[in-house]
């Protein structure tokens, strides 16, 4: 049997071949990944990863893909996809606890909560990701990041194994979660506080107006493309090394936000991947600081997990 044939007698109608990455993407850029599987249950997830065990495959777990950036010549190997599943949420007895499945978009949770008077969640207004996703990336703003709502994770391994860890287990740092090697997110507890939905709802409406007015919305984009460095902002550090605006193919340096590069309609990976090293370069000459990146640049093959 071969490999195509394993994944489609196990997983059927959610195994697809030759799938075109870019739609899954914010950047709205990369080539085909071999395989794609979009699981809509920890069954199906199970016998993904025996298929990845078996054929030894490189694999890549996506959520609502705002944070990477495709090769142009795609996977080689099986992308995870959470887009079409794990979408359930709850919110606890206790009123206050949100339990989410990693595939849930952070806007359906921004909402439910400002409907449901919780507050917490504010900051996460506009960010266009999934819970697996914002708890991997610890997303956030100056204003709070996941790490000051996850109570709880349920995780699984690539063995197929699942099991949880608490807050007190969890190793966030700034945009990034330290999880075990090729460990999924599978669930998260959200702790929210009770808040008056009145502010709530002011709260939000001012962050997606400053939003507005200062991200390129209206391009695809991948959001902040590097880390503030300690003491300083890269979106400030790239304008004053006069970047704002360059341009390599379709790839450009946000005349708007300097730490954003959108895509002006064709721009293709290596058009970014040049970009975003020309940035960094730069900078070093002009600040003397090295950027880091915060997108996930995810090559052809070789990545096991995310
Ligand atoms: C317009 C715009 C605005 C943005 N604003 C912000 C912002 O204010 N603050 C901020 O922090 N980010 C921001 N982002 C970036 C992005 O939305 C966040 O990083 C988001 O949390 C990524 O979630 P995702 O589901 O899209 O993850 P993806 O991009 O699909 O994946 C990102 C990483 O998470 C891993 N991952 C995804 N799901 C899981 C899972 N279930 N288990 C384990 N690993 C997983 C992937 O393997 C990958 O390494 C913005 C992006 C855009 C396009």
């Amino acid at each position: 049997m071969t490999i195509r044939e394993a994944f489609q007698s196990a997983l059927g109608p959610r195994v697809r071949f030759d799938t075109p990455l870019a739609p899954f993407t914010t950047f709205r850029v990369g080539g085909k990944a071999d395989l794609f599987v979009a699981p809509r249950s920890v069954e199906e997830l199970q016998r993904t990863l025996a298929l990845v065990r078996r054929f030894d495959l490189p694999w890549f777990v996506l959520g609502r893909g705002s944070n990477v950036l495709f090769s142009d010549a795609g996977f080689r190997g099986v992308v995870i996809s959470f887009q079409e599943g794990f979408g359930h949420f709850t919110l606890l007895s206790d009123g206050v606890t949100i339990e989410a499945e990693c595939g849930v978009p952070v806007s359906a949770l921004v909402q439910f909560s400002r409907k449901a008077g919780l507050t917490g969640l504010e900051a996460a207004a506009g960010i266009p990701g999934s819970v697996g996703g914002a708890c991997f990336m610890n997303a956030g703003t100056h204003e709070g990041n996941f790490a000051g709502l996850v109570s709880r994770l349920e995780l699984i391994d690539l063995e197929g194994r699942r099991y949880h860890q608490n807050r007190e287990e969890l190793d966030f740092s700034y945009r990034c979660l330290a999880l075990r090697p090729q460990a999924i997110i599978l669930e998260a507890w959200l702790q929210l506080r009770p808040g008056d939905p009145e502010t709530i709802t002011k709260r939000i409406q001012g962050i997606l107006q400053r939003r507005k007015a200062s991200q390129p919305l209206t391009l695809p984009n991948a959001g902040s493309i590097f880390k503030n460095p300690p003491g300083d902002f890269a979106g400030r550090l790239v304008e004053a090394a006069g970047l704002k605006g360059s341009r390599i193919g379709d790839a450009q340096v946000s005349e708007r936000h300097a730490n954003f590069i959108v895509n002006r309609g064709n721009a293709s990976a290596a058009d970014i991947v040049a970009l975003i090293e020309l940035v960094r370069q730069r900078v070093l000459e002009d600040s003397g600081i090295t950027l880091e990146p915060e997108v996930k640049v995810i090559g052809e093959r070789g990545l096991h997990g995310h």
